[in-house]
């Protein structure tokens, strides 16, 4: 059998469905007491065989937390012994079903309308239900989690198998690998920002980085599996250059991109642009990147932290500072890489980067549109945001 094959079936044993049990050997917070983030690096451990590549990702299946899954119960009035079907019809318990199937975190609009489908009596509900009501629904739904809507609108099920038509399914969650294999063959790491806040009364938290942030300490067992993602790929020539806009946890991919690049003794150029808060607090990876930047690894480093003068700087502003410099590597055949927010930050510096083209250029704006297209046919403008 080829390497090549081989490899395949190797990623594809463990699934989101049949994933591995994997062992955190550490977890330890990136960012300083103090900052308003919380972000984690997890090491989990692999099994012989298990590969990937920089660029992919590694999903974690999580479960709800037992205070979170006590509440909900309590706020129904069962016990949590009452046996349901799952999914797949296997018998479970409810309380087994709350933890691990089903999806009782931040609400959602599905979830508000099965409830009035099964309680047409519920005059409230039926304000909330239907697509004519989306925008109330959706007011109604921020902020809340299944316990608020089933404290606001109690006693409406009739039966606990029912919730399986009201809550959603509890899926995985996917964090960019942020570790080369050809650093460290065997295990994967990930930066994890940890997801609290309060709303409505209560204290919430992701239900992933919650459960990665507080219950999984070193020597806990998480499933895991690994998920490739061919459309985030260092060059196949690793003597070109790359850029990589990687503020918060954006960072991740690139930590990987530049492992393999040491490891390999690839010869391209590196440049990262890493944006946070804070420097003190929130510099993510600063002494192994520094360390990189001294080895000559990492060709250039320009961060922004935006809290750290009057006028807020992010990562796009370095871009425009930097854009005849940043125009003469994308001349010279560098790839041009993006990770993290994909709301505000990742249409911010595509705005910048057609900047630079244009200003670059000499061009118009239209002309940048096209150069940047080129570029994407080329495989040389790539994102991984979520
Ligand atoms: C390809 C990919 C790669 C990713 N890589 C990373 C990574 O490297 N690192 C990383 O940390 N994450 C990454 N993510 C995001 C990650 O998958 C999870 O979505 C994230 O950790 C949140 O999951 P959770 O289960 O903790 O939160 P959930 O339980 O899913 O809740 C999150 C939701 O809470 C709500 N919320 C948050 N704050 C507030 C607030 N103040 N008020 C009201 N509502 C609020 C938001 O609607 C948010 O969507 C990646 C996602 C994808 C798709």
């Amino acid at each position: 059998m080829s390497e090549v094959i081989e490899q395949a079936q190797h990623v594809s044993k463990y699934t989101r469905n049949h994933p591995y049990q994997s062992t955190v050997t550490y977890n330890e917070l990136l960012t300083a007491p103090g900052s308003e983030k919380e972000t984690r690096h997890l090491v989990m451990s692999l099994e012989e065989g298990m590969t990937y590549t920089p660029g992919d990702a590694v999903g974690i299946v999580p479960e709800n937390r037992e205070e979170a899954v006590a509440e909900v119960l309590r706020v129904l009035g069962y016990r949590g012994d009452e046996r349901v079907l799952d999914h797949y019809k296997v018998e479970i318990s409810l309380e087994e079903a709350l933890r691990t199937r089903l999806h009782i975190g931040k609400l959602a609009r599905s979830s508000v309308n099965q409830l009035a489908k099964l309680a047409p009596e519920s005059a409230g509900l039926k304000l909330m239900a239907g697509p004519d009501n989306k925008a109330k629904a959706e007011e109604y739904c921020w902020g809340r989690e299944f316990v608020d809507l089933a404290t606001d609108f109690p006693g409406l099920l009739k039966e606990p198998q029912q919730l399986f038509q009201v809550l959603a399914r509890l899926t995985p969650r996917m964090y960019s690998i942020a570790s080369s294999q050809a650093m460290h063959p065997d295990n994967v790491q990930v930066a994890v920002r940890v997801i609290r806040y309060e709303s409505h009364g209560r204290q919430r938290q992701g239900v992933a980085s919650g459960e990665l942030g507080e219950r999984a300490p070193v020597g806990a067992q998480l499933p895991i599996f690994l998920h490739a993602n061919g459309n985030f790929r260092l060059p196949e020539d690793d003597s070109s250059p790359i850029i990589m806009i990687g503020p918060g946890t954006g960072i991740a991919p690139f930590r990987a991109f530049l492992e393999e690049r040491q490891a390999m003794g690839h010869a391209g150029r590196n440049w990262l642009f890493f944006g946070e808060q804070r420097e003190k607090l929130d510099f993510l990876y600063k002494e192994q990147l520094l360390g990189m930047q001294r080895d000559g690894v990492l060709t250039k480093l320009d961060t922004a932290f935006s809290r750290d003068q009057a006028a807020k700087v992010y990562v796009q502003d370095r871009m425009r500072e930097r854009g005849t410099e940043l125009y003469e590597w994308l001349e010279q055949g560098a790839y041009f890489y993006v990770c993290g927010d994909a709301t505000r930050m990742a249409k911010d510096v595509e705005t910048a980067l057609l900047d630079v083209i244009a200003l670059g250029s000499g061009g118009t704006l239209e002309h940048a549109a096209e150069y940047l297209a080129t570029m994407k046919k080329q495989k040389r403008y790539q994102r991984d945001v979520y």
